[in-house]
């Protein structure tokens, strides 16, 4: 386990509250699992009770909270978000738009978004190219990955991206 991904006694320094975001069965929920707790779970149902998973980084030898909300509605003072679609979904991706305007309407107006497409295990059932999710990214603004919740493919690497991103914004730091 790196010092990246260690969890800390020691004091906080910044707590950064991070939103999924996308449609139904993209897999926000196994995303956050693998993250948080390195699980991915076969048969999860929806999680009950749970408002939010944290995960503390040492950023820059700060410690750094990540509040990660898998619920939607909770965009208000989130600072980052993983806006998530399924690359063998298209619908999930056309609707990454409207998923923007919201996310845009409520959180930070500083807020760092990364665009997810998720699944990239299943390549063989591929509906979204590659080509339209970077261009869609680059003219919003966007970071952009592809992930596997299933395989951990790029899922800490994406997270850590968001909440490098937001802590370098605030601090007016360039790492
Ligand atoms: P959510 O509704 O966005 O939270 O989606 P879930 O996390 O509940 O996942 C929806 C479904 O997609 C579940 O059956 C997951 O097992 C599956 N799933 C999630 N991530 C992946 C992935 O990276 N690869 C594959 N093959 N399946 C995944
Ligand atoms: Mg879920």
């Amino acid at each position: 386990m790196s010092s990246l991904q260690r969890g800390f006694d020691q004091k906080i320094d910044y707590v950064f509250k991070v939103v999924l975001i996308g449609d139904s069965a993209v897999g926000k929920s196994q995303l956050l699992s693998r993250f948080t707790r390195n699980e991915f779970n076969i048969d999860s149902k929806a999680t009950i009770g749970v408002e939010f998973q944290t995960k503390t980084l040492l950023i820059d030898h700060k410690s750094v909270k990540a509040q990660i909300w898998d619920t939607a509605g909770q965009e208000r003072g989130a600072v980052g978000a993983m806006l998530v679609y399924d690359i063998t979904k298209r619908q999930s991706f056309d609707h990454v738009a409207k998923w923007l305007e919201e996310l845009r309407g409520h959180a930070d107006k500083n807020i760092v978004i990364m665009l997810v497409g998720n699944k990239s295990d299943l390549a063989s059932l591929r509906a979204v190219p590659i080509e339209d999710a970077k261009e869609f990214a680059q003219r919003e603004s966007l970071f952009f990955m592809e992930t596997s919740a299933l395989e951990a493919t790029n899922v800490e690497s994406a997270f850590l991206t968001v909440v490098t991103e937001i802590y370098r914004v605030i601090s007016k730091k360039n790492l």
